[in-house]
């Protein structure tokens, strides 16, 4: 068979640990063989990092704004054993969260589900899709331990030297307060995507707040959600999909009783605690895909699991191990599936829908990693190792792109 052929590279960002090592087992067995790949190559690998001040992560991030489609391999954030650990010349940043500020995204995670893995909320049948707004909010508040009974203000100096302010509290004893903050530029930015990436998806969404009880907080993000939908008005109704805003309460209940398939765009503070609710009801972290989405429309895929120290250190140790690949082949058939659309390569948006077919037709046989095992119900599991599940999936890919 001849090999698949590309013609914008796309950006490859290799990583850490076992995610480094399943990264080389994807490329050997699932892609090599069948696509002629054409990447620029950038090595996020906390060495190679440390080795070029950082500068790699943020090459990396420009060559995204140029070519618009990345795949992310899972990245080592330091802290302070990774210090001693690798000798590091410096605690280097979050390469997601430079890659993130770099594109002004919005992270969107959804999870992969199969029929044999039962999410917790019997009613949901289709994944549902988190997207966090990424700035501000609590994330960014300043915060002061009232001692006791005193005025607290909130005052605003414009830079015409005109001066807004309002009383927050009198207090009689001791209390807290706290300032927070966002601008309408982050705001619009995040609307932004999530309209695209809706657009992108063919999926509904839905996006709340609590701007019954915070009138120009709250109200500020309704109020931009809705003047930036005027501008996708048009094209949510040829694609047949509908943006729905509601209460933040009203929307948790909404969410349980709904059968999924939809967009959740979410404040910052209630998107990290839904996503966390979200996964875990859908089963295994290893089976949760990201993607980081511009406002321009620049797309980075990757796993949302981290670099799976603990089955490194084990891999380190000559065992063997049982990590599961799908979040990481799914980051990689979402960027060529985006590469195909943006290039016009019907084949090789077929490559990516052949992959993950084959990927399900593996795990609908029973043929697992270990992580999965005990969450089948109604399949007996035979449980792989890594390049044997990989394999796999492998043969089961050939058949599918033979056809
Ligand atoms: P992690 O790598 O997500 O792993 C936590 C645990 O979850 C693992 O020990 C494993 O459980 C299970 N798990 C996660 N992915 C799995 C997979 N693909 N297959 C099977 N099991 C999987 O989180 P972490 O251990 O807290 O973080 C490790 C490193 O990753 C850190 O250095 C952190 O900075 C980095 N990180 C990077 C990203 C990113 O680049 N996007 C995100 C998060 C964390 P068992 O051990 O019980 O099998
Ligand atoms: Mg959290």
């Amino acid at each position: 068979m001849e090999k698949i052929k590309m013609t914008t590279p796309l950006v490859e960002m290799d990583g850490d640990e076992m995610t480094r090592i399943l990264w080389k087992m994807i490329k050997d067995e699932l892609i090599l063989p069948f696509v002629d790949l054409k990447s620029e190559y950038y090595d996020l690998g906390l060495e190679y990092r440390d080795k070029t001040e950082d500068r790699v992560t943020v090459e990396s991030a420009e060559a995204t704004k140029k070519y618009g489609v990345a795949v992310k391999c899972a990245t080592i954030t330091p802290n302070v054993q990774r210090m001693s650990e690798y000798n590091l010349h410096q605690m280097w940043k979050s390469p997601n969260g430079t890659i993130r500020a770099m594109l002004d995204g919005t992270v969107f995670r959804t999870p992969i589900t199969i029929d044999s893995i039962k999410p917790v909320v019997r009613n949901w049948q289709k994944p549902i899709t988190i997207a966090r707004h990424a700035y501000g909010d609590v994330y960014k508040g300043v915060e002061i331990r009232v001692p006791g009974a005193g005025q607290a203000k909130l005052v605003f100096t414009g830079e015409d030297g005109k001066v807004e302010e309002t009383i927050i509290h009198d207090f009689k004893g001791a209390g807290v307060i706290q300032g927070q903050h966002n601008t309408d530029k982050s705001i619009r930015s995040f609307a932004h995507s999530c309209f695209k990436f809706a657009l992108d998806q063919k999926k509904d969404l839905w996006f709340s707040t609590k701007d019954t009880i915070s009138k120009k907080y709250d109200g500020q993000f309704k109020a931009i959600f809705e003047e930036v939908f005027e501008e996708y008005k048009e094209a949510f109704e040829k694609a047949g999909i509908i943006y729905f805003y509601t209460l933040i309460d009203d929307a948790v209940a909404r969410v349980i009783r709904d059968k999924g398939g939809f967009i959740w765009a979410c404040k910052n503070y209630d998107g990290d605690v839904m996503s966390d609710m979200v996964s875990t009801a859908f089963g295994s972290l290893a089976m949760m895909t990201s993607v980081l989405v511009s406002p321009e429309g620049n797309y980075e895929y990757e796993a949302a699991h981290g670099t799976v120290t603990r089955h490194y250190y084990k891999h380190l140790a000559g065992e063997e191990t049982s990590t599961n690949p799908m979040a990481t082949i799914f980051a990689w058939s979402g960027a060529f599936r985006k590469r195909g659309e943006k290039d016009n390569l019907p084949e090789l948006q077929r490559y990516a829908d052949c992959l993950e077919a084959a990927c399900f037709d593996t795990l609908n046989e029973g043929i697992v990693t270990k992580d999965l095992a005990g969450m089948m119900e109604g399949v007996t599991p035979q449980v792989k190792n890594s390049l044997d599940f990989i394999r796999a999936i492998r043969e089961r890919l050939e058949k599918r792109l033979a056809k």
